[in-house]
């Protein structure tokens, strides 16, 4: 199982992080070591001094494939969840100035939070609302609509590099209003009404 990434495909989040709006998706990737249990506690390393959380809505790959098209991307996907891409900014923004890659801070142990899926029938798919609590305040709000990049684009673009693999997961990207968690943090992620996601900092 594979999870891939895409950055900056929301333009406000782009901008708040002073980054160019892309003109083809960003893709990265984390290992299936990356992933972290929905309910589970999130463990600060101490590599970091500054973990961003990143709520992002995430599909679930149904099928094998490859050089997927547009129009048959839908075949490929049948549940959307939400997830929590974990960032060590610190780290990342050393990478980005060197031209490095992102991995140590984006793709370490248990960086990538997993919640619970619905039926792709069950959800209007081009206007997702969803949004991540921290504690009591409201810090992140998205929709599917803002997205630069739609599914179906994703899935073309990604399947030309990847082979996607049943279970793989595709973590579209995060809208804006990232920022700093600390130990003692609770966060809570909703789409629409439904809480699909929790994950404590410890
Ligand atoms: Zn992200």
């Amino acid at each position: 199982m594979k999870i891939i990434c895409i950055g900056r495909n929301y333009i406000d989040h782009a901008k708040e992080l002073n980054n160019p709006v892309p003109s083809q998706p960003l893709v990265f990737m984390k290992p299936a070591t990356a992933q972290l249990k929905n309910g589970s506690d999130f463990y600060y390393p101490e590599f970091s001094e500054n973990i961003h959380y990143e709520l992002e809505l995430i599909l679930k790959i149904s099928k094998n494939g490859k050089y997927i098209e547009k129009k048959f991307a839908e075949n490929y996907y049948d549940e959307i969840g939400l997830g929590i891409d974990f960032t060590a900014r610190d780290l990342q923004d050393k990478c980005k100035e060197k031209g490095h890659p992102w991995e140590i801070a984006k793709a370490f142990d248990h960086s990538a939070v997993v919640g619970d899926f619905i039926n792709k029938e069950d959800i209007q798919q081009d206007h997702i609302d969803f949004r991540l609590v921290k504690n009591d305040d409201v810090v992140q709000q998205g929709n599917s609509k803002d997205l630069i990049f739609p599914f179906d684009t994703l899935i073309e673009h990604v399947s030309k590099f990847f082979t996607l693999n049943k279970g793989d997961l595709i973590f579209t990207g995060t809208p804006a209003g990232v920022g700093p968690i600390k130990i003692g943090d609770r966060l809570q992620g909703f789409l629409g009404e439904h809480s699909l996601l929790t994950c404590n900092i410890k």
